[in-house]
């Protein structure tokens, strides 16, 4: 079946590329004042980042619609469309976009600067597989964030003040919330917690956590019976009285393990998509404090 739809958006691609050649070219570089610097991101956080450090200036779009599950995301025809048109695409990088290269391939030639927000990021590997989920962990979210405002500034150099300011204060914002948690999580016994798929890894390792997972890194491959049961026993030998469940990865299994238990499902937030209409900053707290409210259980 993947072969058969790489085929097809190969074929899609290809057909998009020879009717965009007879295209005029796009105004996207014009040099107008009111021209707003277009950017494309692709998953959502960027697309918070990109609007907190650009404000009014830039018009920030996200490949990736509302609540999809990223790792399943495959462009459409149309999604290239918009993205030939934009100024910047910014993806995440670390693999957290498998199709990445087929974007590049399609952008290669034309003038749409490609960023990689990852870069310099601290990689985190799980075994072999490296852990796509930067923007988890405040510290690297902000090296994300320098990515994004050195972005803008090298697209938009006179409005280069705002866009320090504006990644000053953001940054700074960030750091609180780091340095708020961070005692409180040296102060716990308890650090250990159990998630829906592996996506706190940069999230633990800023506050010395360990998360177990229903799923693996990539949202896929729901536990074997036996698997099932290693947690099961993990979380009675731990006395874990909370399973958290993302509503993108599987609340099924996370209901089914606390059941079993006995313990309680209580959201946590991937932002790998807009949920419950919180921003960044607001469902990093609430995952924090959740993690922490678990974890100081006796
Ligand atoms: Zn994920």
């Amino acid at each position: 079946m993947k072969k058969i739809i790489s085929a097809l958006s190969c074929i899609l691609i290809s057909t998009f590329l020879i009717s965009c050649a007879t295209k005029k070219a796009s105004p996207q570089n014009t040099d107008d004042n009111n021209h707003k610097v277009k950017v494309m991101v692709s998953i959502y956080p960027l697309k918070e980042f990109t609007e907190k450090i650009g404000g009014d200036n830039v018009e920030v779009n996200c490949l990736v619609p509302d609540n999809m599950e990223p790792h399943d995301y495959e462009p459409k025809t149309k999604d290239f469309e918009n993205l030939i048109n934009s100024d910047a695409f910014i993806y995440n990088g670390l693999g957290m976009e498998s199709w990445a290269d087929q974007v590049n391939n399609v952008l290669d030639g034309k003038k749409v600067l490609v960023v990689d927000s990852s870069k310099g990021v601290e990689i985190r590997k799980e075994g072999e597989l490296v852990d796509p989920h930067s923007w988890l962990g405040l510290t690297q979210a902000k090296k994300q964030c320098e990515n994004i405002k050195d972005t803008l500034i090298s697209l938009d150099e006179k409005n280069k003040q705002v866009y320090e300011d504006n990644y000053e204060s953001f940054k700074l914002e960030l750091e609180s919330l780091y340095n708020e948690y961070l005692p409180k999580f040296e102060s716990l016994a308890k650090k250990d917690f159990i998630t829906g798929h592996a996506a706190f890894g940069y999230l633990c390792r800023d506050f010395g956590l360990t998360q177990k997972s229903v799923e693996n890194l990539y949202g896929e491959g729901e536990p074997t019976p036996k698997e099932l049961e290693s947690l099961v026993n993990f979380c009675k030998d731990n006395k874990i009285k909370t399973i958290f469940s993302e509503s993108l990865a599987s609340p099924k299994v996370s209901e089914t393990l606390a059941s079993e238990v006995g313990a309680s499902v209580v959201p946590i937030y991937t932002l790998e998509s807009k949920e419950d209409n919180k921003s960044y900053l607001e469902a990093m707290k609430s995952d924090l404090e959740e993690i922490y409210n678990c974890l100081s259980q006796k």
